[in-house]
């Protein structure tokens, strides 16, 4: 070693003893790489699961997280643009994993602006766009400012005369491998198909037929998801080889649904089948409650962002009082909240099980409104028993995993090395997850969100 080398180390080493030093008396050393945006002082959820850190310093340089810990250990760049979030929390940008998003291209993005206002910075749409939409989603994917990243599936599947009517409808596996081919070419990330008897029994898409689309899917690099309502498809389908289910096994759609089941709960070896091949699943509570929450809670209405948001069709009708009274007086009201708290304990016993809880509302479907829905999902998964910060990993990192590449994504969390996207809150979801809502800013890939405009005026 040349002798200068030595006095460069010795030199080197009385620095790094100088900044533990300087880390011992509380004031930690700047970061070596000047710049960036650092927000300061907020209490940090960062979607593992973790602990939160109340006085954090969060690093952000262009699209990335660059250091996240407590103040007394993080440094600030030097130069960094700081913004101070004292009593603030700061959660990461909440994932959608179950949207639906209108006729129309213009419908879709007036809807996926209304997600990003609420803070709902990735979403996945679910079997229903035209190949306009596809061409919007995938804009929407590579980096629009003004929408959430997009995941699509396209046009799903069903049986022919089956639920969903818009959904391709193939005669042969043959032709339904082709289908899914041609999805592959149209560049979407997903393959959906409708499993269950709707409109009415015989017409559901045959085992033979979902195994060809799982295959298929899988052989062109999209990921297989499905509708189920049942446990025996939730098995083929899970055998077939698909990781990702939409729903419950709790009775939910079509005939008989709404009424509570004499045996709800989920078969350990259903459980077990879950566990062994790392299945998640998105329940989509809201799409159940949300068919009366409004007739129960009108005050809801009185929100300005909530009715800008919600479908007008529905807006019309949970404001006419007598709208309301004819679902919350009907007969089977407890009935259908009885039902609805089967498939609340469905989740539950899951989720403590180990199977992993995305987060999925069918947001855009008439009840649901685009945005709001998304944080209501995370009060229904808290009312089902999940802790807040259980909800928050499921609406966040779990979301995030079951994008592709599966099990890699680069976003949903608040470590470094991932991508920036965050929500600014005035209050603390730990306390009453509502306060999700509390919205003060909300940050996509390392830029804030211009969030004034986002929403429809109507
Ligand atoms: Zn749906």
């Amino acid at each position: 070693m040349p002798a200068n080398m030595a006095g460069i180390l010795k030199h080197l080493a009385v620095l790094v003893a100088a900044a533990a030093l300087a880390a011992c008396a509380g004031s930690p050393p700047p970061l070596a790489e000047p710049g960036g945006l650092a927000i300061v002082g907020a209490q940090l959820i960062d979607g593992t699961g973790a602990d939160p850190i109340p006085d954090s310093v969060l690093v952000i340089r262009n699209d990335r997280i660059v250091a996240a810990g407590p103040r007394a250990t993080t440094g600030i760049p030097a130069g960094a643009e700081v913004v101070d979030a004292a009593g603030q929390t700061i959660i990461p940008g909440l994932a959608d994993m179950h949207a639906h998003y209108g006729a129309d291209a213009d419908t879709a993005l007036e809807m996926m602006r209304t997600q990003l206002y609420y803070g709902v910075t990735t979403a996945r749409s679910i079997g229903t766009d035209n190949p306009e939409q596809v061409a919007l989603m995938l804009e929407a994917h590579a980096g629009r400012p003004d929408t959430p990243r997009l995941f699509t599936a396209g046009r799903g599947f069903t049986h022919p005369g089956g639920f969903n009517a818009g959904a391709q409808q193939p005669a042969s596996t043959d032709e339904a491998r082709a289908m899914v081919r041609a999805l592959a070419g149209q560049g979407v990330h997903f393959v959906k198909m409708w499993v269950n008897e709707m409109p009415e029994p015989g017409l559901k898409i045959t085992p033979e037929m979902r195994t060809a689309i799982v295959e298929e899917a899988i052989a062109n690099g999209l990921v297989p998801v499905a509708h189920i309502d049942e446990e025996a498809d939730g098995r083929q389908l899970v055998e077939a080889g698909l990781g990702d289910f939409l729903h419950s096994t709790v009775l939910t759609f079509g005939p008989g649904s709404g009424a509570p089941m004499d045996d709800p709960a989920p078969s350990a070896e259903f459980i077990r089948m879950c566990l062994d091949n790392n299945v998640s699943f998105t329940p989509t509570l809201s799409i159940v409650q949300n068919n009366w929450h409004f007739a129960d809670n009108p005050e809801l209405l009185d929100d300005p962002d909530l009715r800008a948001a919600m479908n007008p069709q529905a807006l019309e009708r949970w404001s006419d009082p007598e709208a309301r009274a004819a679902v919350v007086e009907a007969d089977n009201f407890e009935d259908r909240k009885a039902a609805f708290r089967q498939l609340q304990d469905f989740v539950k016993t899951m989720h403590d099980a180990g199977v992993r809880v995305a987060l999925g509302t069918d947001s855009g479907t008439a009840n649901v409104p685009m945005g709001w829905g998304t944080h209501h999902e995370l009060e229904l998964y808290v009312e089902a028993g999940l802790t807040p910060m259980e909800a928050i990993v499921a609406a966040t990192a779990t979301s995030a995993s079951v994008t592709p590449p599966v099990g890699e994504a680069e976003f949903g969390t608040l470590e470094v090395g991932k991508i920036a996207d965050l929500v600014v809150l005035d209050a603390d979801p730990l306390e009453d997850v509502r306060n999700t809502l509390a919205i003060d800013g909300v940050m996509k890939g390392g830029a804030w969100v211009e969030r004034e405009g986002l929403l429809p005026v109507r």
